[in-house]
């Protein structure tokens, strides 16, 4: 009889030896793993062409996890207070360690070998994110500035609008005592 071995797919103690992998229970199992992977990896490579920088927010820290490696992995790539969106998974996918475990996960498995480069991505790839990030930085700084200049404006605009309450109601000579009723939002 063939030693017990342990399946990380199924979670189950196995005996059948190499023959395990083609059990029906087991290739179910193969398939929920990619298909729950597959979806997130194909958003991650939309990132590659432009990247999204975002400003931190906790939602950022969530996982995902990679069958190939058998571990968690950080979606996104947080950064003090900013996150570049599926940074962690991209980093993960180029990383020659993912490369290796997933070359290893489809013999083991004996996926389907034209399903094999979607979960890779090439040094080519990863570079040319970087260069994206570099320009998602850079509109994301656009934006802030915006939102600065916008909240400056309407800051100088209350401030005028109150200066100019206060210019005609003392101008008008407003008696005391109704001043003290004026609300000034
Ligand atoms: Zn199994
Ligand atoms: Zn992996």
């Amino acid at each position: 009889m063939a030693p017990a071995q342990r399946c990380a797919l199924c979670r189950q103690t196995f005996f059948c030896g190499r023959g395990h992998v083609y059990s029906r229970k087991h290739r179910r199992q193969l398939q929920v793993a990619l298909d729950r992977l597959l979806p997130q990896v194909e958003a991650a490579r939309k990132a590659i062409r432009s990247a999204q920088v975002e400003r931190y927010v906790p939602e950022h820290e969530r996982g995902c996890w990679c069958p190939c490696c058998g571990c968690e992995v950080r979606k996104h790539l947080s950064h003090g207070n900013l996150t570049v969106l599926h940074g962690g998974l991209l980093e993960h996918l180029a990383s020659p360690e993912h490369k290796k475990a997933t070359n290893r996960f489809w013999w083991e498995n004996k996926a389907e070998v034209r399903m094999k480069e979607k979960v890779l991505v090439s040094p080519q790839e990863y570079a040319q994110f970087k260069k994206s990030v570099v320009k998602g930085l850079d509109s994301y700084e656009e934006k802030e500035d915006e939102v600065i200049k916008e909240m400056a404006a309407h800051i100088r605009e209350v401030e005028h609008s109150r200066q100019e309450l206060v210019r005609s109601t003392l101008e008008v000579g407003f008696p005391r005592r109704s001043q003290s009723s004026i609300q000034i939002h």
